[in-house]
């Protein structure tokens, strides 16, 4: 759906200390899209001097999708000539991935400004989940800057929980000794991503910020700080198979100012754990994978939890050395909810047979034996989420593995 003369202006852009905003001004007909017309971003040191073309990175991110769905035209002063050629390059891109978008968008932009930062090194977009550690282990030797951001994947209200996060990426940077950047950013908060999603994606879209926004916006969030090569994590391994929204950096050499992404894909999520993280186990302590709730860093219930425990157990690794409790039982359960079809939803497939194609001939763990053989072609998949929470509300509760197939048989089944 597109709105016949609809704009986003981005202006009063300041960088005062270690705050960056900007304001948002948006024609009433689209206004119904934003909760906010205030961007900010801060950071834990200083930002540098910075030019304006290169503070409007992120404002302009974290609108230009909604600006390409809806039509609207783009007015601002300045922009780094390279970051908006690789927008170019992302929006035709984009226009074979969402039919629904109207990319009618023109540009009003005064100044258009080629950048020479000079900066040196590597950083590396980090969350402590699987992806992100890998590849941390992958470059290891270029010694990355952590990045992380928060109110990206763990909302700003989130405080202890985030606390706690910020605490691991400091024992881990001051064990390798790396630098650690954090980043806390409204900007989540400014789109209405529920009625975005609604409009604008197909049914078989994860969601907005999944799909569309989140690569975009977490890249630009970094280009105020002295990194030269910022690293990324790929969730997926090779060929692009449906919208992903950064999976676009497969597809062209993204970079901004004389900076470069490395967007780090190839492995899929088993071969990480088999191929970087097995055997550096100064890293299992290190990993977060959870995002079913925001008070222990792993849940040890939700599927992928369940799921990366169940990697980890082939590779022979110890889950509780990998933040999670595991008792005795785990696996029968794994097979119960397996034989019972209460486990997964459709999507989630791929990861059980990633790990699946992963079981060797004859494993000593009696478990993969029998999941070796596991037929997934006839499971019947969970579309009911509320029996899956229910699943989980009981193993909570009881945690022992043994009393909760007992329990489900008696109360579910
Ligand atoms: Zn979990």
């Amino acid at each position: 759906m597109a709105y016949e003369g609809s704009y986003i202006k981005i202006s009063n852009i300041t960088a005062i200390n270690n705050k960056l905003s900007a304001e948002l001004e948006y024609s009433e007909d689209i206004s119904k899209f934003f909760y906010s017309k205030l961007f900010n971003v801060e950071y834990n040191e200083q930002i540098g001097d910075i030019n304006e073309s290169i503070l409007t990175i992120p404002p302009l991110a974290a609108v230009i999708t909604v600006a390409w769905a809806t039509g609207a035209d783009i007015y601002l002063e300045s922009i780094d000539k390279t970051f908006f050629e690789s927008l170019n390059k992302i929006k035709s891109i984009f226009m074979n991935w969402f039919p629904k978008f109207s990319f009618s968008t023109e540009y009003h932009i005064a100044n258009y400004q080629t950048n020479k930062l000079n900066n040196e090194g590597y950083g590396i977009l980090y969350s402590g989940g699987l992806d992100s550690l890998s590849s941390y282990i992958k470059y290891k030797e270029e010694k990355p800057s952590l990045i992380s951001i928060w109110g990206a994947d763990v909302p700003l209200d989130k405080t202890s929980f985030w606390d706690k996060v910020e605490c691991a990426v400091n024992k881990l940077a001051e064990m390798d000794a790396v630098n650690s950047y954090f980043i806390k950013t409204n900007v989540r908060e400014i789109m209405n991503e529920n009625l975005l999603n609604e409009i604008y994606l197909d049914e078989g879209d994860m969601n907005w910020w999944m799909s569309v926004s989140h690569g975009l916006i977490l890249t630009s969030l970094t280009v105020t700080l002295p990194i030269k090569n910022l690293i990324m994590a790929s969730s997926l391994e090779g060929e692009i198979l449906f919208p992903d929204g950064s999976d676009m950096f497969k597809l062209f050499d993204y970079s901004w100012a004389d900076n470069k992404l490395i967007y780090d894909y190839g492995l899929t999520r088993h071969e990480k754990i088999k191929y970087l993280l097995k055997g550096n186990t100064q890293y299992y302590q290190f990993l977060r994978v959870c995002y079913a709730q925001f008070q222990d860093y792993n849940c040890g219930m939700c599927e992928k939890c369940l799921r990366t425990i169940t990697g980890l157990l082939l590779e022979g690794i110890d889950p509780n050395k990998s933040n999670f409790k595991v008792k005795e039982g785990f696996l029968d359960l794994i097979k119960f909810y397996l034989e019972n079809n209460l486990l997964l939803l459709q999507d989630e497939v791929l990861y059980w047979e990633d790990i699946q194609n992963n079981v060797p001939e004859k494993s000593d763990i009696e478990f993969f034996n029998w999941y070796k053989t596991f037929d997934f072609s006839d499971y019947n998949y969970q579309k009911n989420i509320k029996k899956q929470i229910a699943l989980v509300y009981y193993y909570r509760k009881y945690r022992g593995f043994k009393y909760t197939v007992k329990l489900l048989k008696q109360r579910i089944i």
